[in-house]
């Protein structure tokens, strides 16, 4: 029987996850989980933009845990890691920097746009760097592919490069890895914002209360020209409808509302009640499962406890292949007076 293929993939601990960490990535997730060999990363090495703030980094380790556990992920299946427990991933980063162009680090697009978002505050060398460190992620476990947000595509295209240079100039010890982009490869944030985002403040978080979930759809930024519900609104580029789209199965009432809404017949107000009905009904069975395993958090412990101790040991057999692509035998070579 054929390996199954391997897929790694991750997301920082800043946080709760939301409707965007969703829609672009975990639901491939759950699915894939059953044709693949999953290791799913919480990348706290990638957090220096939180360093004043470690209690938050703690905490969101087991909010993202949670989280995963509640939209279904099995810790069985799939590997649950947390990276810096498998310090393997910065040693790889060593050796990988070498084969990174800096060029290719400052033209990263989305490195460009985290890094305004430091405005005047000093940026860390770690941030500029963090794509290196997500280079080692994706090829320690040596993964054929990657389920990611469309922002994460330009990190892949440097992995891609990096295993290349690697590949050519040593030995193949590494699969150059496919990306994979959700069904909604960004979602919006609820103030319009292009992307939704723990840093943002902007998100409905899949442990969000029905009441909370309300009010946030309640304030959702929609179409800016429109003053009274009896105006022409538009759909397109509005927030309410993506989320429409993105998280209503009822596709006969969301088509129904766009064409009352283009012709100035239904209300915002109303339009938003029935985007938060769709939103609570589509969370209600993920805030069950997640209460019930907050109830249990000695469970969640095992899952990372495992999944960690598993990727060591895939982790170690890549770094010896490592050490011998690039020929780093140095005691094992010695020979006595030079022999
Ligand atoms: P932070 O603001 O702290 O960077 P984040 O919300 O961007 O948090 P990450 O941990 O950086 O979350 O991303 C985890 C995964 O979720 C990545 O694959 C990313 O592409 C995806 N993702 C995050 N936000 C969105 C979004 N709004 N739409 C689609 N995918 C998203
Ligand atoms: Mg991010």
């Amino acid at each position: 029987m054929e390996a199954r293929k391997r897929i790694l993939t991750g997301i920082r601990p800043t946080g709760p996850l939301h409707l965007g960490h969703y829609a672009g990535a975990l639901e491939n997730w759950v699915r894939l989980q059953t044709t693949h060999d999953c290791h799913f990363l919480i990348a706290d090495y990638q957090v220096s933009d939180y360093a004043d703030d470690i209690a938050r980094v703690r905490e969101a380790v087991w909010e993202v845990a949670l989280d995963w556990l509640a939209v279904g992920l099995d810790p069985e299946r799939s590997a649950f890691v947390i990276e810096s427990l498998v310090p393997e991933h910065a040693e790889l980063a060593v050796w990988l920097s070498w084969f990174l162009p800096l060029g290719m680090l400052q033209r990263n697009p989305t490195l460009k746009a985290e890094m305004e978002d430091f405005g005047r505050r000093s940026v860390p060398v770690a941030f500029f760097t963090y794509p290196v460190m997500q280079v080692a992620n994706i090829l320690l476990p040596r993964a054929h592919l990657v389920p990611v947000g469309e922002d994460q595509l330009p990190h892949i295209e440097l992995t891609r490069e990096v295993a290349r240079r690697f590949n050519r100039q040593f030995k193949e010890v590494f699969p150059e890895p496919e990306a994979l982009v959700g069904r909604v490869p960004r979602l919006v944030g609820i103030d319009g914002q292009a992307k939704m985002s723990k840093s943002l403040d902007n998100a409905i978080y899949l442990k969000d209360t029905p009441a909370v979930v309300n009010e946030k759809v309640r304030s959702m930024y929609t179409d800016p020209t429109r003053l009274r519900a009896t105006d022409p609104g538009h759909v397109e580029g509005n927030p309410v409808f993506m989320y429409h789209d993105a998280f209503n199965p009822d596709r006969e009432e969301v088509a129904e509302l766009k064409e009352r809404y283009r012709r100035g017949a239904v209300g915002d107000v109303e339009v938003k009640r029935r985007l938060a009905i769709a939103l609570n009904a589509f969370l209600d069975p993920i805030r069950d499962r997640r209460a019930r395993f907050a109830a249990n958090m000695g469970l969640v412990r095992d899952a990372l406890a495992d999944g960690t101790a598993r990727a060591r040991t895939v982790a170690r057999a890549t770094m010896e292949q490592v050490r011998d692509a690039l020929d780093l035998g140095y005691l094992e070579k010695f020979r006595p007076n030079g022999g």
